[in-house]
């Protein structure tokens, strides 16, 4: 099982960056309303992602990191999938080819446990120490599968690959409060915001694009057929030299689509030279049989049924706030 384990780790976890996704989005289902995330080294001697959301059960911890032990699959079909996670197969997978500690307590309960799997060897439970919540801790990833860690990179480079992977996460869920650490200093910190979903995106999105972005962008809301769009565009006069700052997220998800960069160039060539580019998120919505989002469990890429409609509407629908705001 071991092997299997270590098989899936290559496909699921590629870099420091895609076991940092997995634990977060742990943190993020579990409800939680702080996330705060530590590299060591750029990750290869140690990562941490501490939780303040609803922690596990002795019971739970035992289970989780053991292959398909999820307790998120529904129980009809896997179309339907409305948590992040629902493979059950990152701990285990993190758990064969790395040290990995997790620490929790389970609201409501007086007791912390933490639970051990080294290159895939399991160690009972312990009694702990840990405020509720969950504290997840890898040491030395890569460690039982030495073909892998030669790809790691520099750790500046996987810090950042880590640092857009929040950014991300941190934009589609802007209530949570997020933060980087490494042994230096904050990478990054991004307070938990109260309000409604839709008051608090304008805010999250500035603080992760650009602090202009909040006096310049305009509000988008659209639908068509079975599509909603929401999100901000940035004004004309806001742009990069680059298309680093245009986030798709579809039903939640950050994902990366070359279809969004198209549309975002049709909808804005009547205002920006070929090589500016403006600074915009975009959040879709839509009935999860019409898009596959399960192309491949580390990245993040996205199929849509009808790419067309779903291109139509973006382009339409910056097309028409720029004209409402005088473009
Ligand atoms: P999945 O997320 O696909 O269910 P994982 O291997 O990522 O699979 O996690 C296995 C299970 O461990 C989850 O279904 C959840 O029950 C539990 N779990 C993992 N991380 C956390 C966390 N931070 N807080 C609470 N429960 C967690
Ligand atoms: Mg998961």
């Amino acid at each position: 099982d071991t092997l299997v384990n270590q098989i899936a780790a290559g496909e699921v976890i590629e870099r420091p960056a895609a076991a940092i996704k997995e634990l977060v989005e742990n943190s993020l289902d579990a409800g939680s309303r702080n996330i705060d995330v530590v590299m060591r080294d750029g990750g290869r001697s140690y990562i941490s992602v501490t939780d303040d959301g609803c922690g596990m059960s002795v019971e739970g911890l035992s289970l989780c990191i053991e292959r398909h032990a999820t307790s998120k699959l529904p129980s009809d079909d896997l179309v339907h999938i409305e948590t992040l996670g629902f493979r059950g197969e990152a701990l285990p997978s993190i758990g064969a080819v790395a040290r990995l500690q997790i620490t929790s307590r389970e609201t409501g309960s007086e007791d912390a446990w933490a639970i051990k799997v080294e290159g895939g060897v399991l160690h009972d439970p312990q009694p702990a120490a840990c405020n509720a919540g969950t504290r997840v801790e890898i040491r030395d990833l890569f460690f039982a599968t030495p073909a892998r860690l030669k790809f790691l990179k520099a750790a500046r480079t996987e810090v950042s690959h880590a640092e857009d992977v929040l950014k991300r996460l941190a934009m589609a869920h802007p209530q949570v409060g997020f933060s980087l650490s490494d042994e230096k200093r904050t990478i990054l910190r991004l307070p938990a915001n109260s309000g409604d979903l839709f008051e608090v995106r304008l805010k999250r999105l500035s603080s992760v694009m650009a602090r202009e972005f909040e006096e310049n962008a305009l509000p988008i809301s659209a639908e068509r057929e079975y599509l909603k769009l929401s999100g901000y565009i940035g004004l004309p006069t806001l742009n990069r030299g680059n298309a680093q700052h245009q986030y798709l997220f579809v039903n939640g998800r950050p994902v990366k689509d070359r279809l969004l960069q198209g549309a975002v160039r049709g909808a804005y060539q009547d205002f920006l030279a070929r090589d500016r580019h403006p600074l915009l998120a975009l959040f879709l919505e839509l009935p999860s049989e019409m898009v596959d989002v399960n192309v491949h469990p580390a990245k993040t890429e996205v199929r849509f049924r009808d790419a067309a409609l779903v291109r139509g509407l973006i382009v339409g629908a910056c097309k028409h706030a720029l004209a409402e705001a005088g473009h």
